[in-house]
């Protein structure tokens, strides 16, 4: 008799705290067997979040018809900065009132199994690289590109840390060292130069300089109310021809593209993968980019890296969350 080929691959518990939503599932691999959702809510404050984060695992583990004695770890994707050692929120921007939050404490005082935390960026990144477009490759750099700009790095296979959990900041590295203040308190960062908001500040910007007529006819065109004119909005109109849309992206693919160089350069990386819903503009935003690395970059680490796109879109978040527990019971 011929046996039947299980997968053996352990299951594992993913879960994505975001600071607009909650979402948990049990995974196989890279295979999502359940997903259970809930909205953060109104202030999100960790006596309000945590019985609805608890609730949702425990919603994605009944949906999997399976028991948490199955489960052979929890990952968590939070946003950061966070101790990835101690497991313990500092002081998100994106979860206010969060500060030293020991959310692994809490979760291992609840579920018998290891439970490892990371901050959402790194965890895209591992998720890329064991399930998605860096498999194989174990110096790759991932960058999402969203309403922020966020990075992770894999060095020798590994995220790499830093002395306190921190490397990878590369929305912040400094691309125009006198430009635009970022929210971080800084100057001229990648993300403010070419992130979603960065975008949209830009846009906001040239139609206060009243610079931005044309936009703005698009805009009443389409329906959209100048205030809610996005990168979205923005890059659509690129699409469409408008000029001061097209430099307004023009421009953010160009800072994106120095902010590529510099990651070449640091890290001589053999790929690059770019995530995030901003990647969708697609040549507008990146042909702009790819020429800025042809430009500038060092001939022989240029020649060693590629650049590509993430594979895992939304649920980047739910399967590196999921890897995060693959890599570390190891
Ligand atoms: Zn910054």
């Amino acid at each position: 008799m011929v046996e039947e080929k299980r997968d053996t691959t352990p299951l594992v518990v993913g879960v994505d705290l975001g600071g607009t939503q909650i979402r948990a599932s049990v995974l196989r691999g890279a295979e999502l067997l359940s997903r259970a959702n809930t909205l953060t809510g109104e202030n999100p404050t960790p006596e309000r979040v945590l019985p609805r984060l608890f609730a949702t695992v425990e919603q994605a583990i009944e949906q999997a018809g399976i028991s948490p004695e199955e489960i052979s770890g929890i990952g968590i994707a939070c946003p950061g900065p966070l101790n990835n050692r101690t497991g313990e929120i500092l002081s998100p921007p994106n979860l206010p009132g969060w500060d030293h939050t020991p959310l692994r404490t809490l979760f291992q005082e609840r579920y018998q199994v290891p439970i490892y935390v990371e901050n959402d960026a790194n965890v895209a990144a591992l998720g890329e690289y064991m399930f998605g477009a860096g498999q194989g490759c174990n110096e790759m750099v991932y960058l999402t590109i969203s309403t922020g700009i966020g990075g992770g790095v894999i060095a020798g296979g590994q995220i790499l840390e830093g002395v306190a959990g921190m490397a990878g900041e590369l929305g912040h590295i400094t691309i125009d060292w006198r430009g635009p203040i970022c929210n971080c308190g800084n100057i001229g960062c990648l993300e403010r130069l070419a992130s979603g908001t960065g975008i949209a500040l830009e846009a906001q910007e040239a139609i206060a300089q009243g610079k931005a007529e044309e936009l703005l006819e698009y805009a009443r065109q389409t329906n959209v109310p100048p205030t809610q004119i996005d990168a979205r909005v923005i890059g659509e109109a690129a699409k469409a021809g408008v000029p001061v849309a097209r430099d307004i992206i023009e421009k953010a693919g160009e800072a994106l593209g120095f902010g590529l160089v510099n990651i070449i350069h640091i890290f001589n990386p053999e790929k690059i993968i770019l995530g995030g819903g901003l990647t969708q503009m697609g040549d507008i935003l990146l042909q702009p980019a790819y020429r800025i690395v042809e430009k500038r970059t060092m001939r022989e680490p240029h020649n060693c890296a590629s650049i590509a796109l993430a594979r895992l879109g939304a649920n980047v978040g739910l399967i590196g969350a999921g890897a995060l527990v693959y890599h570390l019971n190891r």
